[in-house]
């Protein structure tokens, strides 16, 4: 009978698959990330955008293609009532920036336009890789420019705040995949050399011969391996104009002293990239096997692999098509990065200290004693706060001694005592921790004193 009931009874709800909280700490990682990278942008010259989590799908399938793992399989649509547009939770960041440029008609604004947004995307992932199927991006555009400089100015953006963030081990391919002209004969000659080693690869790519050829580039699989490495490389057909502008990218990179590797797979899994192609990573030594499963030990007699391990922080390319594929008359070149901040925040090197600003470390800690104290006590903090006076303060406690003992714990440098006799002449006792040196202040004068303190 009672196993019964037990069947009956639901577990609990959880976190939905690839879905997680992000509490406490954890929390503060993610918002000191993201006001770093706030931060660099702004420096940089790029303005904030926020565009809608959902977006219609068809957004997705035309402007990123259908030949897409992130649209054939990995994308969230969701179902509203018959008859309304389908829409479609938004797995990355461009195309929906894109839009957003055109409906608000920001080609009549100074050009380039350099937005950057944050937030989740959403990707069907299968669970077994680890990955997350909700993750946040730092996101960065250059829209309305095909320059060069452009293209560079992504890069070192998004280089230079990895680096803030505490990344200093960073590795970056590129490649450029050509544009209109030049990538057709590229594609021919990838679909023959791999139509020659058809049965050497795997189902997928038996697949993307015939539907997206540069994709084969992209194939995870270890059978394709050896065949991926011998494919003919995008580099070796560009047109002159693409010659020239991947040279001009490199020739930036290099008076900027960023060290860079052309990678002639790196073609990124979207449709709508054109010319420069790029990925940021992490450089990791490989950690000494944690537990090696007999397999593994059977496969490699003596590993001598000191080969780094590459954790891709961030990625992105040119689009200079796009636009088009949305519907928009003019062409509208532009470039972008997405940072994937889940990575970086859990990828060795972030720097932990990266607090956000809410965080300021409180040099008061406001002590109350009794209650008419603890009445005052909001009305303290508020003088404070306006005067950005950061404070710390433990209102559910009442002892003198364990209020001090929390503001000594905090190693917060003065204190606020606020008892009886303070409320009724309207002052307060302000304690250096320190030196246990004390005065006694005027409420009106407090902020004034306080400012002044070291
Ligand atoms: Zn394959
Ligand atoms: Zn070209």
């Amino acid at each position: 009978m009672s196993q019964k009931k037990e069947n009956i009874k639901l577990d609990p709800p959880r976190a939905p698959k690839g879905m997680r909280d992000i509490v406490a700490k954890e929390y503060y990682y993610y918002q000191g990330f993201f006001e770093k990278a706030a931060e660099v942008a702004t420096y940089y010259g790029f303005k904030p955008i926020e565009t809608p989590l959902m977006e219609e799908t068809r957004l997705y399938t035309s402007g990123i293609g259908t030949d897409t793992d992130i649209v054939q399989k990995e994308m969230y649509e969701i179902k509203t009532g018959s008859g309304s547009i389908p829409l479609a939770l938004r797995p990355e960041f461009t195309a929906g920036i894109v839009r957003a440029y055109i409906e608000n008609g920001m080609q009549t604004m100074p050009q380039p336009v350099m937005l950057y947004s944050y937030g989740q995307c959403y990707r069907h992932e299968k669970p077994q890789k680890g990955r997350l199927r909700e993750l946040r991006q730092f996101d960065l555009e250059i829209l309305g420019s095909e320059k060069s400089i452009a293209d560079a100015t992504v890069i070192k953006v998004a280089m230079t705040t990895l680096e803030e963030a505490g990344h200093n081990n960073l590795q970056l391919s590129i490649n450029s995949i050509g544009d209109k002209a030049c990538r057709n004969g590229y594609r021919k000659e990838l679909t023959n050399y791999y139509k020659k080693h058809l049965a050497a690869v795997c189902k997928d790519c038996k697949i993307r011969v015939k539907n997206n050829p540069l994709r084969l580039l992209d194939c995870k699989d270890e059978k394709c391996k050896p065949i991926k490495e011998g494919a003919p490389q995008s580099v070796g057909f560009l047109c002159d104009p693409c010659k020239q502008h991947f040279k001009e990218v490199l020739e930036y990179l290099e008076a900027l002293k960023i060290e860079y590797t052309i990678d002639g797979n790196l073609v990124r899994g979207l449709d709508y990239y054109t010319r420069t192609v790029f990925e940021i990573n992490a450089k990791a030594m490989p950690t000494e096997k944690k537990t090696d499963t007999e397999t593994e030990k059977n496969n490699e007699e003596s590993p001598k692999t000191e080969e780094p391990i590459l954790l891709a922080l961030a990625g992105g390319g040119r689009y200079d098509y796009l636009a088009k594929t949305l519907g928009f008359k003019k062409d509208l070149p532009g470039i972008g990065v997405g940072i994937g901040v889940d990575r970086v925040i859990s990828t060795e090197g972030f720097n932990q200290e990266l607090a956000p600003r809410i965080l300021k470390k409180p040099k008061i800690f406001f002590i109350q004693l009794g209650f008419s104290a603890k009445l005052q006590s909001l009305a303290i903090i508020e003088i404070l706060r306006k005067a950005r006076i950061p404070v710390m303060q433990s209102l559910s406690k009442d002892s003198l001694s364990s209020q001090l003992g929390t503001a000594e714990k905090m190693k917060i440098p003065f204190t606020i005592i606020m008892g009886q006799k303070e409320v009724i002449d309207g002052t307060v006792i302000v304690r250096n921790m320190d030196t246990r040196s004390q005065e006694e202040i005027k409420v009106e004068k407090l902020t004034e004193y306080v400012k002044k303190i070291k």
